[in-house]
């Protein structure tokens, strides 16, 4: 069982030292958007929310996520490290 917190820095910390940039992502007046934005160092870009080991998106969250890949979004949940890690690597 690990934390959110502890989750994303551990995949964000992975992904800088891969050359990705890595942005906190907040959207005034819509609070229910992706934890974080990752740019690849080949252009790819996408989203990922973090949640606690076993933990589900928000039905906000899920709608968002929906509103994002109705414009082909790239969008992730993530809650645990390894796959966090399979993803970075997949668009590294
Ligand atoms: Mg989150």
């Amino acid at each position: 069982m690990m934390l959110e917190k502890d989750i994303e820095r551990k995949v964000c910390e992975y992904a800088k030292a891969k050359g990705f940039l890595v942005y906190k992502f907040t959207s005034p007046n819509r609070m229910s958007v992706p934890d974080r934005l990752f740019i690849a160092p080949n252009g790819c870009v996408f989203l990922i929310e973090f949640k606690r080991t076993g933990e589900k998106p928000t039905a906000a969250q899920s709608r968002e996520h929906t509103r994002l890949r109705e414009n082909n979004a790239i969008v992730y949940v993530v809650d645990n490290v390894h796959v966090g890690k399979f993803i970075t690597d997949m668009h590294g």
